[in-house]
């Protein structure tokens, strides 16, 4: 395997990266969840030490810019619960920011993700932008314009916030087409959140990575058919595009406090794709796929 994973610690090779939870958030502040950050690095702590007890070895948070990724605090949390850490650039949508801040922003994006990927003392190993319902807006289009012209500076890959799971196929059509990124360098994220197995299948068929996160009440009722969208897209010979996160994003969604947060990843979900889908399957959800999606060249500009 080819290239490096840009942990919170420094670059490592990806087959150290070992078992994943692909999509997740230690620190995340947003106006639009009010009352819910994550902000407490004792419990984000225990929630890394619970994942790790169960052999989990690295996290990958989506928290982007201007979210309150709180970086800095990151290699700590890396170093004292032995899990690897990689964090986040990028933007959200534009509901999740002040609008002052954005316009501040605004015409600098590509510049800024690149310093955040490349400059120390903590890089960003991943861009995460974020599309909206069916479609995407003038926001996402800037920002995914930015984000590709960030990934040919850097050969970081890009996680997509898909709203409710839709509109996979607009962003790999922007991105790709138009803005000239391998769609294997792209993870669509939040995909069992709109079930449509078409859909993913079509998604995967582009050559995009496809991640699935929660469970959450949120979308609880995708959650049910997490299974079933594996099971489709493996049958389809689409095993290696697969990958698996918690998406914890509120205080009350921690297994610390009232919901599955980052264990259930590996102590419920694990077992059972095993059982159903076969070890094999699972190794690759969570220990080949990562490893090759967030492995990257990492030219510096
Ligand atoms: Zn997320």
């Amino acid at each position: 395997m080819t290239g490096a994973v840009r942990t919170v610690l420094g670059d490592i090779p990806p087959d150290e990266l070992g078992i994943c939870d692909a999509h997740d958030h230690l620190f995340l502040a947003s106006p639009a969840l009010p009352g819910q950050e994550l902000d407490d690095a004792g419990a984000a702590l225990a929630e890394l030490d619970a994942f790790a007890a169960l052999g989990g070895r690295a996290v990958v948070q989506w928290t982007p810019w201007g979210l309150g990724p709180r970086a800095g605090e990151l290699p700590g949390l890396s170093r004292r619960s032995g899990v690897h850490v990689v964090s986040a650039t990028g933007l959200h949508q534009a509901r999740h920011y002040d609008p002052d801040e954005l316009r501040r922003v605004h015409g600098g994006l590509a510049g800024l993700f690149v310093r955040e990927l490349t400059a120390g003392p903590v890089r960003a190993g991943l861009i995460k932008v974020a599309g909206a319902y069916h479609r995407l807006d003038d926001h996402a289009r800037h920002v995914m314009a930015a984000a590709a012209e960030a990934h040919h500076a850097t050969d970081a890959p890009i996680g997509v916030h898909l709203e409710a799971g839709t509109a996979a196929m607009d962003v790999l059509d922007l991105l790709c087409r138009t803005h000239g990124v391998p769609p294997r360098r792209v993870i669509l994220g939040h995909l069992h959140r709109f079930p449509d197995t078409r859909v993913h299948r079509e998604a995967a068929e582009a050559g995009a990575f496809l991640a699935f996160d929660g469970p959450s009440r949120a979308h609880h009722a995708g959650d049910w058919r997490l299974l079933d969208c594996l099971e489709a897209l493996a049958g389809a010979g689409h095993t290696h595009q697969i990958l698996l996160g918690g998406d914890t994003v509120t205080a009350a969604a921690r297994s610390g406090a009232d919901g599955p947060g980052m264990p259930f990843l590996l102590g419920g979900l694990r077992p059972r794709i095993e059982r159903e889908l076969g070890p094999r399957v699972a190794s690759a959800i969570f220990v080949e796929n990562p490893a090759r999606a967030f492995a990257a060249g990492w030219r510096r500009p």
